[in-house]
This record gives structure tokens, C-alpha cells and sequence, in this order.
């Protein structure tokens, strides 16, 4: 099954619990625009190469279409759509009045000098540019992309339009209209969700609530530092080069500077009897409580999902649980919560972030955490709600919340 195929199977399952009119499943189900462009760079050594760029606008009624751009070199059309159509469920669950987009290019960033970086992205940016803007489609952040690659995206565009345009992305740094709290908004709003999920479901004490966390990337990294500060056990992290698991836990600060000298979380950290180096695989289904996916999508499918220890699954990243994965777990009573919801404090602070562009006037991060706050445990607890009235799983209860409020405004605008 495709990525896109993993997203309409979700649709579909929800769709039936709640007898959602079958019109608004068809829109639903079909991205609104796709976009495929050729990205033309002068390269260092002065040959050109072209990059495959893309931009899906899934659906705008709620708002303008609203999601990140990822570069990596596995991207495509496929996935670009599935990710698109999250960003529009996204939103809805957390009900901000943004629709759903996602962008790609596929590139391996890191074998690309910061001047071809930067040529690169401003090449793509003109290419978008008569299809982004403030009112029309807001890009961001995602996998492999920053707050200097929406830098140069703000300063392409308001080039082109001739004005400082910065409400074009989000995700940008706080000294060029970024906002208080994007940073760490996606591990902070899953935090806050996972707490809330812990008040219902939780068995142990925080100090003895064993974590495993997959992808030490931005939401990664600031998750891990959050629950550690917390009192959790961090017992395992990982990243793109190996793992590391230590049993009586370990300090995510000492990670990351295993990660920034050795380059990888599993390099260089101390040797201590209680520490073991594993794969990625392993790490995935070693003893835990809660496991958090902050990677990339399919990680847990059918071919490891029976083997998973932990009781709690927080997706931070995109589609890390594939539906047949998820099927499995269900009948295992380990409790998945969904991308849609967990990782949703990253488009809700760059909602913010829309915001107070728009007003040309910053919130402190004191105000842009209570506001966040309100929004993801308000998501979370129209979520469980619906998880009880239907007998289902987050996942599904998400897509209910979401689906519910986009059917209502797709019936109220019509025009088809
Ligand atoms: N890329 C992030 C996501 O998948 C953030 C999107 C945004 O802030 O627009 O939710």
C-alpha cells in the first residue's frame, strides 16, 4: 500500500463509524491542486542540475492551505499527497482555520553546499510562487528544512512581490517575524496530549514511565529534553546512524552532544554496563512504556507491530504506524496516539505564528504556551470523547473530530 492508499484507508474507517455523507469522503479523498516542478541550479562546479519539486494543496475550506516542505531524497508525489491530506485532518482536529498543503523536493540536502542550499530553495520558491502566499498557502518547516531555508523563501517571495511578505511560511526564526514557542512547538504540544493521556491511562509513576524515543531530529531532541526535565526515564534514543539503550536511563543533553561529536546518539556515549548500541529496528521493540516515533513514516507495520513492549505510542512524526500496524496494536490494547493530534503543536504555533504577522504585534512565549495548551487538550479531549462514544481507537476518534467539523463547512460553502 502507498502512503497516499494509508491515508484514504484511514479516511475510510472513519468515515463509516461516523456516517459521513459519501460527497464529503469523495472531496476529502481528492487533493484540490498538484503541483510538479522543475527546480533548474547552478551548481558550485557550474553544471546545472535539475531537482523534482512538488507542492499538493489538499483542501482550503476551513482556511488556506497550510503544511511544511520536506527535502529528502526518498520524497515523491505519493507521499506528498498523503502528508498534504494529514495537514488538512490536522488542523481540523485542533480546529485552527487552516486547510491542509505539503511541499517536496527531492534532495539529500546534506550533499549540497549552503550556496546550492539556498539556490535550490530560492528556484523552488519562484517555481511556487504564484501559488503560496499569506491567504493562499502558508509553507513550514518539515522533514530536513528550517528556519534559514524559510528565510530565504521570505526574501525570494517579498522580492518577487516587491514588499516584506514574511507571512508567506512559518517557521521562521524570531528575527524575522517568527514567533515564541515554534521551535519545540511539536514536542510541546505532543507533551501536552501525552500528559492528558496519562491522567486516564497512565499505570506508573512518572519517575518509573520508561520512554523510547525514535528520531533525535527537532521534535526528537526537544521531546526528549522536555520529559527528561519532567522526571521520565529516558531509556533509549535513536537516529538515522544507530541507537543507544540504557536500562537505568540516560541523560538526552549527553545524546546530543554524542550527536554533535560523534555524529549519531549511539557514537560516543559512555560505555557504562547498564548502556547497549542497537539498530533501529531493535530499538523499536525494545521494553518500554511509551514508545515516541519522531522519524518517518512506516516504522511500525505488520512486520514488527506484534513485537512492540510499549503500552503508549506518541506519533511526532507523519504516518509512523501503518494502518495494518495499527489493526494490530489495537487488538493488542497498546494505545496509539495519532499523528493528527500528537504533533499537531507544530502547525497550531505556526497558526500563532500566521497571527501575529497578520497583527504585526508578538506574543511572549508565556502567552503563545497557555494558548497552545488550551487548543491541544481541548483536541485531546474532543478525541476521547469520540474514542468512547464509538468504541475506537484515537486514531479514528481524531478523524471523527476532524471530519465532523470539515463536513460542516464543506456543506455550508457547497458549490459543487
Ligand atoms: N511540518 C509540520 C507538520 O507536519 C508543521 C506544518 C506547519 O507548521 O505548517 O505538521
Amino acid at each position: 500500500m502507498s502512503l497516499f492508499e494509508n491515508t484514504l484507508t484511514q479516511i475510510q474507517k472513519a468515515a463509516k463509524l461516523m456516517k459521513l455523507d459519501p460527497n464529503v469522503e469523495t472531496v476529502l479523498s481528492n487533493p484540490d491542486r498538484i503541483l510538479e516542478v522543475s527546480v533548474p541550479v547552478k551548481m558550485d562546479n557550474g553544471a546545472i542540475r535539475i531537482f523534482r519539486g512538488f507542492r499538493v494543496q489538499h483542501n482550503n475550506v476551513r482556511g488556506p492551505y497550510k503544511g511544511g516542505i520536506r527535502y529528502h531524497p526518498q520524497v515523491d508525489m505519493d507521499e506528498v499527497k498523503a502528508l498534504a491530506t494529514w495537514m488538512t485532518i490536522k488542523c481540523a482536529v485542533v480546529n485552527i482555520p487552516l486547510g491542509g498543503g505539503k511541499g517536496g523536493v527531492i534532495v539529500d540536502p546534506k550533499e549540497l553546499s549552503l550556496r546550492e542550499l539556498e539556490r535550490m530553495t530560492r528556484r523552488y520558491t519562484m517555481a511556487i510562487s504564484n501559488f503560496i502566499g499569506p491567504d493562499i498557502d502558508v509553507p513550514a518547516p518539515d522533514v530536513y528544512t528550517n528556519p534559514q531555508i524559510m528565510a530565504w523563501i521570505v526574501d525570494e517571495y517579498s522580492k518577487i512581490h516587491g514588499k516584506n511578505i514574511p507571512g508567506v511560511v512559518t517557521g521562521k526564526s524570531i528575527a524575522i517575524g517568527g514567533s515564541q514557542g515554534r521551535e519545540d512547538a511539536t514536542s510541546q504540544g505532543g507533551v501536552y496530549v501525552l500528559e492528558e493521556v496519562l491522567k486516564q491511562y497512565g499505570k506508573k509513576d512518572v519517575k518509573d514511565t520508561r520512554v523510547i524515543i525514535q528520531g533525535f531530529g527537532n521534535a526528537g531532541s526537544h521531546v526528549a529534553r522536555m520529559l527528561h526535565a519532567k522526571g521520565f526515564k529516558i531509556i533509549g534514543v535513536s537516529d538515522s546512524k544507530g541507537a543507544l539503550y540504557c536500562k537505568d536511563g540516560l541523560n538526552p543533553a549527553d545524546a546530543m552532544t554524542c550527536k554533535i561529536e560523534g555524529g549519531s546518539v549511539g557514537e560516543c556515549y559512555g560505555s557504562g554496563e547498564a548502556c547497549e548500541m542497537m539498530t533501529n529496528e531493535q530499538i523499536l521493540v525494545a521494553d518500554c512504556d511509551i514508545l515516541i516515533l519522531s522519524a518517518l513514516e512506516n516504522q511500525i507495520t505488520a512486520a514488527n507491530a506484534a513485537q512492540v513492549k510499549a503500552g503508549i505510542i506518541l506519533e511526532l512524526a507523519n504516518g509512523p504506524v501503518n494502518p495494518e500496524a495499527d489493526e494490530i496494536l489495537e487488538g493488542m490494547g497498546v494505545k496509539v496516539i495519532p499523528d493528527i493530534l500528537a504533533n499537531a503543536g507544530g502547525v497550531t504555533v505556526s497558526y500563532f505564528e500566521l497571527v501575529q504577522n497578520n497583527m504585526n504585534y508578538y506574543w511572549t512565549a508565556e502567552e503563545v504556551q497557555t494558548k497552545l495548551k488550551t487548543i491541544m487538550v481541548a483536541a485531546w479531549q474532543s478525541v476521547h470523547d469520540n474514542s468512547l462514544k464509538f468504541d475506537t481507537s484515537f486514531r479514528a476518534a481524531a478523524y471523527i473530530s476532524a471530519m465532523r467539523r470539515l463536513e460542516e463547512a464543506i456543506k455550508m460553502r457547497g458549490g459543487y
